[in-house]
């Protein structure tokens, strides 16, 4: 497992993250350092994320 220490540097996780901190966090973690697999949980809702997002871009 590598880490990104000047990744990390820069970008430290807000002491209380609201839910949208946080996933914005993991989404720019896993493409900048792969030091800690993202959470399942984490996975499933940035899935659902996309899925409205696209919703939403398509007008439905
Ligand atoms: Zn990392």
């Amino acid at each position: 497992m590598a880490i990104n220490r000047e990744w990390h540097e820069k970008h430290r996780m807000p002491k209380n993250p609201t839910k949208d901190e946080r996933l914005q966090w993991h989404i720019e973690h896993a493409e900048h350092c792969n030091c800690r697999e993202m959470p399942e949980r984490l996975k499933r809702e940035i899935q659902n994320l996309r899925e409205i997002q696209n919703l939403k871009e398509k007008k439905i």
